[in-house]
Formats: C-alpha cells, structure tokens, sequence
C-alpha cells in the first residue's frame, strides 16, 4: 500500500452503527473505493469529526468555501501532508449535512473510475450557498497538465478565480447562483489559505438553567458522545447566562470557577471527557466583578467622598436617578444649597497671605464654615429661574420631597431677637412662636407680593452636603448610562479613588461596567472644563486600569469639536466613548 492510499485510509463499512460499536475498517479497499468513501464521508476520519462543529467567528454560517480535489503521486509526502492539512481545515465546515465541503485525494489518473464525476457533481449541487468554483484542483508534485487532465476527466469546467492572492478570505470567492450549473474548478492554485478563517470548534446544547446567586450547578448531557473510559480532556464552554456577562479579565473568569477562562463570549472550563457534565459556578455579586477586574490591571480602589454620598442618596432615593434628568432639577438643588460665600474666601486668602498657592487649605475652612449657616429655606417664587416656568420649580421641589430629600415649611422672622426661623410643617402650630426666643410672630408670606404665609423648602442635611461635594451630576452620569444600558447588566460606581500600592493613580467619576466593558468616565457640570489637557488625563488612567469605554458627561451641552477630540484620542488607545451632555443628558 501507497502513502497515497494510506492518507485516504480508514473506509468504514457500517457508519451509521459506528458511535455505538467502533469502526468496522476494511482493511484492503481499492484506491477507487477509498474515493468513493472520502466523496460520501464515510472514512474514519470524516466519521471522528462529526462530533465537532464549526462556527465562523462573527457569523453562525461558515462562508462557501470550495471543495478540495488534491492529486499525489502513490508516494509524494508532500502532497500527503497538505491534503491532510486541508481536509483538517475544511472537514469541519458544515460537518455531517449533505451540504458537507468534500475533501478527496486522488492519482493522476482517474479515467476508469466512472462513478466520481456523477458523485461529485450531486455533492456541488447539494451545496446551499454553493461556491464558485466548486473545488480546487492542486498537486504539488502533478503538473499543472496533469492536473488539467483530471478536471476534464471529472467533467470540471476551469474557470479562474475572481482573486488569486493565496491569502484571500474565503468570501473574496464567488457564489454559484444556479444551483444546477455545470461543475467548475480552479486547477494550480494551492487552497489551503482559502481556508484559514477565523472559527471556533465545538457542538453546543441549550438547557434551561435555573441560576442561584452564589453557587449554581449546571447539568447538561454532553453533546458529543465519548466512549467512557478512554480518558482525554475537553474544553467546556458556557454562554447565555446573563450573569456571564461581565468583562473579559482573567481574573473575573475565576470569580465564576477557579480554574475558567474567557473564550470570546464564553467561559471556558477544562473537565475530563464525560457523558452528562456537572458544572458548579458561583454567580459573583457585581461589587467583587469590578474589584476583580481592576485587579488584573493591578490596581485597587475606594468610593471617593462624591462617590460616598450619591451612594448615600441613591440608597435613600433610588428615583433620584429619574429626576436629575429633569432639565432644572440639578440647578433647584444648588439653589438651595448653602454657599461658601466668596466674600469670605477673599477674606480668608488675605488673612492667609497668599493668593495664588495651594487653595485646599482654604476649601477646607470654608467648607468647615459653610456648616454654621443654616440651612437655606426658600420660597418657589424667591428662587433663580433657570428658564423654568414657577409650576416647574415648584414640581422638581415636590419631587424631592417625596422622595424624603426635601421638606415644606414656614419662615418666622422673630421682631424680638431679630433671626430668622424655619419651621418644619409638621412641627407648625396655629399661633407662630420663635423658636430661638420664645416670642410670638407671623409666619412670613412673599417678599414680592404679600398674601398669607408662603411655603418654603429646605434640602435636608444630606442632599446639602451631597450637592456642596458635587454629587448629583455623577447620578446623572450614571442615569445617562442605565438608559444606554438598556437593560443590560450595569454596575457603576459614582466616583472613586484609584490606587496601585501606596501610589494614587488619581479619581474617576464614574467606574463599573457595562456587560463586558470596562468603563471609566467623567462628570463635569460645565463642558468648559473638559480640555484637552483633561480628558488626555482621563483617557490616560482610563488605560492604566483598561477601561473599554470612556464617558464623557457633562450638564449643558457638549461642542461637535470637544466631542471629535475626545473620539480620536479615545480611539487612538482601542476605547470606545460615550459622551452625554445637554438633551442627551437632560432630554427636555
Ligand atoms: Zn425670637
């Protein structure tokens, strides 16, 4: 026997009982028989890869590629090894239907086999998406007259490819439209890099997973059969559970199984070849996943003092991520925030003696001083407009009342000690009474237009300390970003300091992830201050820790040229952006 019989060796007489009992192989067929078997699939080789199917990455269907007709010599070791090689890369595309890419080594000289031309043409047509040509016919020893020869002996038309470089993706080839046209073959044209497309191996199933958090146990009979005890490894992968669906960092694989990994899409395992797989995978909580991730670039974090307080105030008020969005709401609570006034401050620096060195010190005292004012309590009617109409004011005022972050009172301006009151409604009395002096007085009524006493609102402690930080805007970036998410898995944190070891990296406003990605992002409440000085010095610890998306948010609008700046040099590190501002932001 032949190398070039032997390459096509492995004709199995009964294939279809070949799962259950092994191979029957003949052990002397002809080298006409061996054709026949390689054409209708049922060699050793063929029948093993069944079990596997192929997936074009990006696409469910892998692309027509053409049949493989490779001519040796009875000894060429070259041509052996490239048909196998071939055969390896095209056995697996459609593997098992009628539509299956047939790969066939044959001798020089084939004009007694009569059956094979009949045989083949009914596999080409058999194609869905039938590719031109149909096959390729190469030999590297068989010279290309030889070769020529062969097609004429199989009825194969030449025809020229449309593209003859080697290393043309497989949909650079024609498709044949009528599926009954004659057979047609490029003869000379190696058509192993044809075949070089990305895919994947593998046979999936689908079962129903009821998902615990923390461990879950996932069943599921193997969708290829192995016969037990002959050992070996395979590599397992899941996909679909929405849980999976957290970015693609080494280290959160873990957090899923200590030994798994991602695969594209999918978490990998290794397990030991089995008939019925028994998967135990912990579901971690969103917190560990971000943690997780940030390990892998080595870096460490913790909630920045934004970041504490529009925690504080979501846990509070989860539908303060509805109302920040409403235009004005975010300018009605800084109304209503007690000032630094910046008299003070220009006392304070001169008091200091320096006007132009480090200012914290001086943030300090006046945040420490802005403590001892009260807090402010205005009428709907005394407050700055914005643009809005007094209805819209006093609505967004109401919203934040309900939501627990603001309360309706009255004033009373005391004639005896001279200060100022506000009484919360539920402590309000029917006869006013200073609560500093004790002395009776009037509930006030408008500056503008007197009529009876006005209600007036007041943030309450919280919502004042959390909007003096600059906190509501960072819940706006995350507000922006659920909506993007739409309904994907989402898990922003509003604010948080990064550090590698001892070394402070620096804050971000937003960090978490969205499905997959990474994401780093920024808040600023006026566009102004997003420089290109600042946003290089986001994208560059955006990097530091591997964000996938940087977001850009910002209250009022955004320029067309801070955007296309922040694309380009976003784009130029591999990371995608996000931009929300005015009524992107706000959408009236
Ligand atoms: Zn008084």
């Amino acid at each position: 026997m032949n190398l070039r019989a032997l390459a096509g060796v492995g004709v199995v007489d009964a294939p279809l009982t070949w799962s259950s009992y092994g191979p029957g192989i003949r052990q002397h067929a002809h080298e006409d028989q061996c054709a026949v078997s390689q054409v209708i699939g049922n060699t050793v080789a063929w029948l093993t890869v069944r079990g596997v199917v192929e997936e074009a990455l990006g696409s469910v269907v892998a692309p027509p590629v053409p049949s493989v007709i490779w001519v040796s010599e009875p000894d060429s070791f070259s041509d052996v090894v490239g048909f196998w090689n071939a055969r390896a890369l095209v056995a697996t595309a459609a593997s098992g239907s009628v539509g299956a890419v047939t790969a066939i080594l044959l001798p020089p000289d084939v004009s007694g086999w009569l059956d094979l031309a009949e045989m083949l043409k009914l596999r080409f047509r058999a194609r869905y998406q039938r590719p031109r040509p149909d096959a390729f016919i190469f030999s590297h020893t068989v010279p290309q007259a030889g070769l020529r020869a062969i097609a004429a002996q199989l009825n194969l038309t030449e025809v020229d490819p449309p593209v003859t470089q080697e290393h043309a993706a497989p949909g650079f080839l024609d498709t044949e439209p009528d599926p009954l046209a004659s057979s047609t073959a490029v003869v000379g044209l190696d058509p192993t890099p044809w075949y070089c497309y990305p895919r994947r191996y593998g046979r999936a199933t689908r079962e129903l997973v009821q998902v615990f958090s923390g461990r879950t146990i996932i069943r599921a009979a193997s969708p290829v059969p192995f016969r037990l005890g002959t050992g070996g490894w395979v590599k397992v992968s899941l996909s679909g559970l929405r849980a999976l669906a957290a970015p693609r960092r080494a280290t959160v694989a873990q957090l899923f199984a200590p030994d798994a990994w991602f695969s594209g899409d999918r978490l990998s395992l290794k397990r030991a070849t089995m008939n019925t797989y028994e998967i135990a995978v912990t579901i971690p909580e969103p917190a560990a996943t971000l943690t997780a991730a940030l390990r892998d670039a080595g870096v460490t974090f913790t909630l920045s003092d934004k970041g504490k307080y529009a925690q504080a105030l979501l846990a509070r008020a989860p539908d303060l991520e509805d109302l920040v969005r409403r235009p004005g709401a975010l300018e009605v609570m800084t109304d209503l925030t007690r000032k630094r006034t910046d008299r003070f401050k220009t006392d304070l620096e001169d008091l200091l003696g320096d006007k132009s060195g480090d200012t914290s010190l001086v943030d300090d005292i006046l945040a420490l001083a802005r403590e001892t004012v009260p807090l402010p309590h205005q009428a709907v009617a005394e407050l700055p407009k914005h643009g809005l109409a007094a209805g819209d004011i006093a609505d967004v005022l109401e919203q934040l009342v309900a939501l627990g972050l603001c309360s309706r009172g009255f004033s009373i301006d005391c004639a005896e000690c001279q200060m100022e009151s506000y009484i919360e409604h539920s402590a309000v009395t029917p006869q006013a009474t200073c609560p500093g002096c004790g002395a009776a007085g009037a509930y006030r009524a408008a500056a503008n237009k007197p009529a009876g006493p006005v209600v007036r609102y007041r943030l309450n402690s919280l919502l004042d300390r959390a909007s003096d930080n600059g906190a509501p805007p960072h819940i706006l970036g995350m507000a922006c970003l659920r909506q993007h998410a739409a309904g994907r898995p989402l898990y922003i944190l509003p604010g948080a300091l990064l550090s590698d070891g001892n070394t402070d990296l620096g804050e971000v406003d937003l960090l978490g992830y969205l499905a997959e990605h990474l994401i780093a992002g920024e808040v600023k409440t006026s566009p102004e201050d997003f420089t290109e000085d600042q946003i290089k010095k986001d994208l560059s610890l955006a990097a530091r820790i591997g964000a996938d998306i940087y977001v850009m948010v910002a209250v009022h609008p955004l320029t067309e040229g801070q955007k296309d700046m922040a694309a380009s040099l976003a784009t130029a590190q591999g990371c995608q952006l996000l931009t929300f501002s005015g009524g992107t932001a706000r959408p009236a």
